[in-house]
């Protein structure tokens, strides 16, 4: 199914967002969890994409399987950093093959040094240009990433803004927030969207804090900030693994309940492979399960 015509519904969503793994043996495992997962009736998953399409072949696999096996609707992600045309037709008809309605477009990190892909490298250069290929073939129903406190090499909200509202005009249908850890990023992304014509529903792209030290690494890789509030609650805790793990758990239910609150009805989780994590949100949020 489309993921466009999911959110029509404008039912209450909860996805969830997988890696590919290096080897069969934890491909299994991944399925398993995928399997676990399904309780909770996601309407769709998707798979990431490794940077400059390292793992090109694990997120088809992964895709090929989640369709065929646990019959769940899949988003692969692409990039297009290091690609050419042809390279990025060739895996879209792939998947089109396969069945696979809808697409995450993006551009990719940068490989260090770089600050925009050159021109001659294949024409795509932003996101924006894979999301007109891909529209332009008229098959997939087309996600962008959005960034509620802007994208790290971005000079400002403003900016990014502008250029989500490129990627928007390209035919993006929905838009996957960065992680965040306070809703006020979001709210205040909304209002300007609103402002800007960034019309396209919004999908809040929840990380849950199982590991505090690893997910503030990953927050700061991409300028996503943390609560002072949080960060006192979780030096108070003095490196008790569970007592952290609980306050961050308990942190991303109530932003989620918040959100909620506040009429967004869309989420995307960041797993991390984990099943038990987002079981814990969607209990404490007494999600219902078949
Ligand atoms: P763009 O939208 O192209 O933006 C990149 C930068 O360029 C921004 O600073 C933007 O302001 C600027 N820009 C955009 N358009 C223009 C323009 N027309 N002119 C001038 N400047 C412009 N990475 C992976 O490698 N694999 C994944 O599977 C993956 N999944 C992700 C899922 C989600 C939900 C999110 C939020 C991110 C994901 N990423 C993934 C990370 C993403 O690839 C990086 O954030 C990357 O640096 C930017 O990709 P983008 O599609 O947002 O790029």
């Amino acid at each position: 199914m489309r993921i466009k015509d999911i959110l029509a519904k404008n039912e209450l969503v909860f996805s969830f967002e997988h890696f590919p793994p290096k080897t069969d043996e934890a491909e299994d495992e991944l399925l398993k969890t995928i399997h676990r997962l399904k309780a909770y009736n996601p309407p769709y998953v998707s798979v990431t994409y490794g940077a400059g399409g390292s793992t090109r072949d694990r997120t088809r696999r992964v895709v090929k399987r989640v369709l065929e096996e646990a019959k769940i609707t899949t988003m692969p992600h692409l990039t297009c950093v290091g690609s050419s045309k042809d390279d990025i037709k060739a895996i879209l008809e792939d998947y089109k093959s396969l069945g696979v309605e809808n697409i995450l477009a993006l551009r990719g990190d940068l490989p260090e040094g770089m600050t925009e892909i050159p021109p001659e490298s294949g024409g795509f250069r932003f996101a924006n240009d894979l999301v007109a290929f891909i529209k332009s073939m008229n098959s997939f129903s087309i996600g962008v990433a959005v960034y509620p406190e802007a994208h790290q090499d971005a000079p400002s909200l403003q900016v990014d803004m502008e250029h989500t509202k490129v990627k928007v005009d390209a035919g993006a249908d929905f838009g996957i927030t960065q992680m965040f850890f306070d809703n006020t990023h979001l709210y205040n992304f909304r209002d300007k969207a609103l402002k800007m014509g960034i019309d396209i529903p919004i999908i809040c792209g929840m990380m849950p804090i199982a590991q505090f030290e690893k997910i503030k690494k990953f927050a700061g890789m991409c300028k996503a900030s943390i609560p002072a509030s949080l960060e006192a609650k979780m030096a108070k805790a003095n490196g008790n693994e569970a007592e952290m793990m609980k306050i961050g758990m308990d942190h991303v239910t109530e932003q989620m309940a918040d959100l909620i609150k506040n009429g967004f009805k869309f989420f995307h989780i960041y797993t991390l492979n984990r099943a038990d994590v987002a079981e814990i949100l969607l209990d404490n949020l007494s999600v219902k399960k078949s």
